[in-house]
């Protein structure tokens, strides 16, 4: 396959393209939307606000991301905005009769990051009226984000956050997180788990809890309960401070 020379990363060739944008407190919320999720190039096509790139509202809602603002051009039409796209994808809550191939988001994100080489964008209509049909008849895909089909008009911010964190989730792939995402200690090795459970079953002996002529299933069934956490090193030295305890204050009985 020929790569062409630009970085292929989706992060580096997508841009959001906003289409007659009226509220600059929309347009910096979209630029924090962009850049929490690792996208940078924005586009404003005939913008309400000639400054709406200065405009208080939008440095206010675009808070850390004022970096997204600065790089951002406008331009006067939708053909400058797409120069140098290979594919454009019109984002809208309006199905139509007449409309390119229509995806949800996720779709159209594997689509981009994974059959895509090139400079690719996404379109947003503005806040009121939406997309135009001149622009949505000529792009590649309509993207549609299957919301309530009785209240189905997303803010216009809101609807970029979305499309972006399905790019992002889409660009990292192999290398997305996991769905255990948080704290996370060291996990215990085998070995202390092992010590552990010897450690829980002389404490459950001592307080008669289990009778080791008659042990019945209790360890092996306090293992496979404790097999379904993922026991981190500092919970392991817990469940031994806590045999320990049980086995002192026995010992002074
Ligand atoms: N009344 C307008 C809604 C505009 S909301 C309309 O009928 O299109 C502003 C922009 O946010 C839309 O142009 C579109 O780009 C995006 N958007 C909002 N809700 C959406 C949805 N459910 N699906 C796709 N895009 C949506």
């Amino acid at each position: 396959m020929n790569l062409p020379q630009t970085d292929t990363s989706l992060f580096k060739r997508l841009r959001f393209v906003l289409v007659e944008t009226s509220h600059p407190g929309n347009i910096g919320a979209v630029a924090r939307a962009m850049k929490t999720m690792g996208f940078a190039e924005l586009i404003l096509v005939n913008p309400r606000f000639p400054d709406a790139l200065s405009n208080a509202d939008a440095v206010a809602f675009a808070s850390g991301a004022q970096d997204i603002l600065q790089s951002a051009r406008i331009v006067g039409s939708i053909d400058e905005a797409l120069a140098g796209c290979h594919f454009v994808a019109a984002v809208s809550a309006r199905l139509r009769e007449f409309s390119p191939p229509i995806f949800a988001p996720r779709g159209i994100a594997e689509n981009l990051a994974q059959e895509q080489t090139q400079a690719v964008a996404l379109v947003f209509g503005n806040e009121r009226y939406g997309l135009p049909n001149e622009i949505v008849v000529n792009c590649n895909a309509l993207i549609n984000i299957p919301a309530n089909p009785d209240y189905s008009s997303l803010n216009l911010a809101q609807a970029v956050q979305l499309l972006a964190y399905e790019c992002r989730m889409a660009a990292l792939g192999d290398r997305r997180p996991a769905s255990d995402i948080g704290f996370q200690g060291e996990a215990a090795s085998l070995s202390d788990i092992d010590r552990m459970y010897a450690h829980l079953e002389q404490a459950l002996v001592a307080i008669d809890f289990l009778d080791p002529q008659n042990p019945k299933k209790l360890m092996p069934r306090l293992k496979r309960l404790f097999s379904r956490t993922g026991l981190e090193q500092e919970e392991v030295n817990i469940l031994r401070g806590i045999a320990k305890k049980i086995l002192d204050l026995n010992s002074k009985k």
